[in-house]
């Protein structure tokens, strides 16, 4: 038998949950990471006692992946109330979720964002997708969200554009809910049922956690992968591995470039994140906020500390702004127009809030049109005997990029036995 480790380039989510997998399985793995610190897109900065996150990112508690391999207890789970304050019209209402919290209904019910059809169609949305398979939505052909909220369930323009669309905006980082339907229906389904909630320590203790399963030695950080063959890794530094196979667990574009092209680079969907310090939050509760109405750069705001107050020093509030796209090209304009949208809604009180730092985040996910996933696979194995796995293989997410480390980690266990 080939004693040669599996190699494993790329130690985010994908890359840990694969050698965590493999390491289960008894055969012996080196993960190897550019950066110094394994998580890849899930990465966190300690910045004047201030935890910031690379882009304002969630664990979705009822993740299927996360849940199995994650121990939640140890991430000491901060959550958000379920629900969202939309911005719309000169001011806030509240969305809430009637199903989890019942006290919320009647506000809910008469927001004024939407017609009252709407919470019907909402209320059918939510039986739907708790019903149905994964298997059983894909079973349906696909389309986009947009044309699925309007035409498929009936959906008004209102709350489509003042509720859906920055919500979601938000989650697949394009302004035009052109993302897949069937993925919008999985991601409906986990935010009914679960919470949206923050580790403690910051969400890089997600990565850390799982590389504290693996034996020493397996993660080399600081170590750039040049190109690969797949029984080859060439390192920049000039070292060359021999593996018994190698697994590309890097972003989309990488592994195109890894392959030789023979995995397809996918379109990257992009966000900026602002993070501002504040003498005093603007609001208490621990709700995310949307921007309901179409003007401006903000889509979503979030005071983190009311969440997990201890991503802030004792006394400050720490809010994150999250814009779509990616501003590293003219972060100073896009901050001034922050400012003064956020002055419009909080008042002048936010001249005081300092900003801590921005994090433009050009491929923060995969572009995922209707069909991405009949068309991607599932593609752990290229044509010419590389393994690969990463959010690009099945959904652009934490639950996706943990599960496709797994599977391909089961599938070079059967390979290489
Ligand atoms: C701003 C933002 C917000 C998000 N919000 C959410 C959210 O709320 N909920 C959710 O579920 N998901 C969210 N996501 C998506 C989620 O973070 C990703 O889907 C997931 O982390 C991808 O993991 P991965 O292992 O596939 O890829 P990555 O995390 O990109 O890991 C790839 C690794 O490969 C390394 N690498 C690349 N090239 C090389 C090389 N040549 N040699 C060695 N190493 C290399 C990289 O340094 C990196 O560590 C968000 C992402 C971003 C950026």
């Amino acid at each position: 038998m080939d004693q040669n480790p599996v190699i494993i380039v790329g130690a985010g989510l994908a890359g840990l949950c694969c050698a965590k997998e493999l390491g289960k399985r008894g055969i012996p793995v080196i993960l190897l990471e550019s950066h110094s610190v394994p998580g890849g897109r899930v990465r966190t900065d300690l910045v004047d006692g201030f935890q910031l996150d690379h882009g304002f990112q969630v664990l979705q508690t009822a993740y299927p992946e996360a849940a199995a391999q994650l121990n939640y207890t140890a991430l000491q789970l901060q959550p958000f109330a379920p629900g969202a304050l939309i911005r719309t019209r000169g001011g806030f209402v509240e969305m809430s979720d009637p199903w989890r919290r019942p006290g919320k209904l009647f506000t809910t019910l008469f927001n004024g964002v939407g017609t009252f059809s709407d919470r019907l169609r909402l209320a059918r949305l939510r039986l739907r997708v708790s019903r149905l398979s994964d298997e059983q939505i894909q079973a349906v052909p696909d389309q986009s969200t947009r044309t699925f909220l309007l035409q498929t369930c009936g959906f008004s323009e209102d709350i489509v554009n003042r509720f859906f669309r920055p919500w979601f905006s938000g989650v697949f980082l394009e302004k035009d809910l052109a993302t897949s339907s069937h993925y919008f229906q999985f991601l409906f389904r986990i935010f009914a049922t679960g919470n949206a909630s923050l580790p403690s320590e910051g969400m890089a203790s997600i990565p850390r956690q799982l590389a504290a399963s693996l034996p020493a030695g397996t993660l080399r950080t600081n170590t750039q992968v040049n190109s690969v063959t797949p029984r080859e890794v060439r390192l920049t530094s000039g070292e060359t591995l021999s593996a018994r196979a190698v697994v590309l667990a890097v972003q989309g574009p990488e592994a195109s470039r890894l392959s030789q092209g023979a995995i397809p680079a996918p379109g990257a969907c992009s966000t900026t994140c602002f993070y501002f310090a504040a003498p005093k939050a603007p609001f208490s509760q621990p709700l995310l906020v949307l921007n309901g109405d179409e003007s401006g750069p903000i889509n979503n705001l979030s005071v983190v500390s009311n969440v997990a107050p201890s991503y802030a020093p004792a006394g400050k509030a720490l809010i994150s702004v999250s814009v779509v796209g990616d501003h590293a090209a003219n972060l100073k304009q896009t901050e001034a127009a922050i400012r003064l949208q956020l002055k419009s809604w909080y008042g002048a009180s936010t001249d005081a809030w300092s900003m801590l730092r921005a994090y433009p985040i050009h491929f923060a996910l995969p572009a995922q049109p209707p069909g991405f996933q009949a068309a991607a696979g599932p593609l752990l194995k290229t044509a010419n005997g590389l393994f690969t796995c990463g959010d690009s293989t099945t959904t652009a997410s934490i639950h996706g990029a943990m599960l496709s480390g797994r599977l391909v980690a089961r599938d070079v266990a059967m390979e290489t036995r």
